[in-house]
C-alpha cells in the first residue's frame, strides 16, 4: 500500500488492485466531509482502509463512497468498505444499484467476462442495505470547505458510467472513460470490455470530455494526468483501431479472440503486467465483437 498526495484536498491510495501496486487507486476527496472515489475490489480494502489509517482518517470521518461504474475493480469493494465506515453512503448510477444490493447476477457476469485465470484476483462482492446507496447521476456533493464533486454522464465504456467533476480544481475523476494509463507497467489503452460496450456512445463521450478543457484527469488505473487532450485523443485512435481489426475479422469469417487481443495489444508474456493485459485486452476485443454483431444484427448492411 502506497498513498500519494494527487492535490492539496485529494489523495490517492495504491491499494494494489490484482495483487500488484500501479494498476488500481481509491481517491479520498477531504473538504469537511470526507469522500473515497472508486473502492477497488473486495480484495483491495485492506489496504484501503490501512491508506485511511496513514492519512489519519478515522474510519466514522467518511461519509461518502463513490463508484464511477458497476465493474468490481471500480465498485467491488463497496460492500466490505461500508461495513468498515459506518457512516458512509454509496453512490452509483440507479440503473445498476439494484446489483450492489443483491450482487449474485453480477458476479456471475463478471466471472463470464474475466475468465477463470483472472476471476479469484476479483473478490467477492459483499451486499450493501439498500437505504445505504444513493443515486449517482445527478449528484452535486457539496462536501464544504469549497469541495465540491458533481457527476457528469461519460457512457460508452458501460452505459452506467458516471464521471465525477472536482470543481475545485476543475480536475475529473474519470473511471474507465480513457481508458488505462499504467505508465510503470507500460500499458496505455482503452478498454471496450463484454457485456455492455458500446463504441459510438464511448466515442461521443470522448469527445464531450475534449470540449471540456480539463486541465486534469485522476484516472481510477492509474493516477493523475495532465496531458489530457493527448490521452483522449490517443484512447479514440486505439478504439478506431480495434473497432477496424474486429470489423475486418468478422468480414473474413469467425475471430479469434486470442489472436485478435494479441494483434491490437502486443503484452508481455510473464509476470504481473502480463496477466493485466492479456485479461482487459482479450474482453476489449471480446467487447468490441458482440457490440459489432449486435449493431449488425440491428442494422444489417
Ligand atoms: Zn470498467
Amino acid at each position: 500500500m502506497e498513498v500519494f498526495t494527487v492535490d492539496n484536498h485529494i489523495w490517492a491510495i495504491d491499494h494494489e488492485l490484482l495483487g500488484i501496486p500501479g494498476v488500481g487507486v481509491t481517491y479520498v476527496v477531504r473538504g469537511e466531509e470526507i469522500a473515497l472515489v472508486e473502492t477497488g475490489t473486495a480484495l483491495t480494502v485492506p489496504q484501503t482502509l490501512a491508506g485511511l489509517d496513514a492519512l489519519d482518517i478515522p474510519r466514522e470521518a467518511v461519509r461518502h463512497i463513490l463508484c464511477t461504474h458497476i465493474h468490481m475493480d471500480h465498485c467491488g469493494g463497496s460492500g466490505h468498505l461500508a461495513a468498515a465506515l459506518p457512516n458512509a453512503t454509496v453512490y452509483i448510477h440507479s440503473s445498476v444499484a439494484e446489483h450492489l444490493v443483491n450482487p449474485t447476477k453480477l458476479m456471475a457476469s463478471v466471472r463470464r467476462a474475466v475468465g477463470e485465470e483472472a476471476w479469484p484476483l476479483h473478490g467477492e462482492l459483499l451486499p450493501i442495505p439498500a437505504e445505504r446507496i444513493r443515486p449517482a447521476e445527478h449528484l452535486h456533493l457539496d462536501l464544504g470547505r469549497d469541495v465540491v464533486l458533481e457527476a457528469i454522464a461519460t457512457p460508452g465504456h458501460s452505459p452506467d458510467h458516471l464521471s465525477y467533476r472536482d470543481l475545485k480544481s476543475g480536475g475529473l475523476f474519470i473511471g474507465d472513460a480513457a481508458g488505462l494509463i499504467m505508465e510503470r507497467w507500460g500499458l496505455v489503452f482503452p478498454v471496450t470490455p463484454v457485456p455492455t460496450y458500446n463504441l459510438e456512445a464511448h466515442l461521443q463521450t470522448i469527445t464531450m470530455l475534449r470540449t471540456l478543457n480539463l486541465p486534469r484527469i485522476y484516472v481510477t488505473h492509474y493516477g493523475p494526468h495532465d496531458d489530457v487532450d493527448r490521452q483522449l485523443s490517443y484512447a479514440a485512435e486505439r478504439i478506431a483501431e480495434l473497432a477496424d481489426l474486429v470489423r475486418r475479422a468478422l468480414t473474413d469469417g469467425d475471430p479469434d479472440v486470442e489472436v485478435l487481443a494479441a494483434r491490437w495489444l502486443p503484452y508481455p508474456d510473464n509476470g504481473p503486467a502480463g496477466v493485466v493485459a492479456r485479461s482487459w485486452s482479450r474482453m476489449s476485443v471480446a467487447g468490441m465483437i458482440r457490440y459489432e454483431l449486435k449493431r449488425r444484427q440491428s442494422s444489417p448492411s
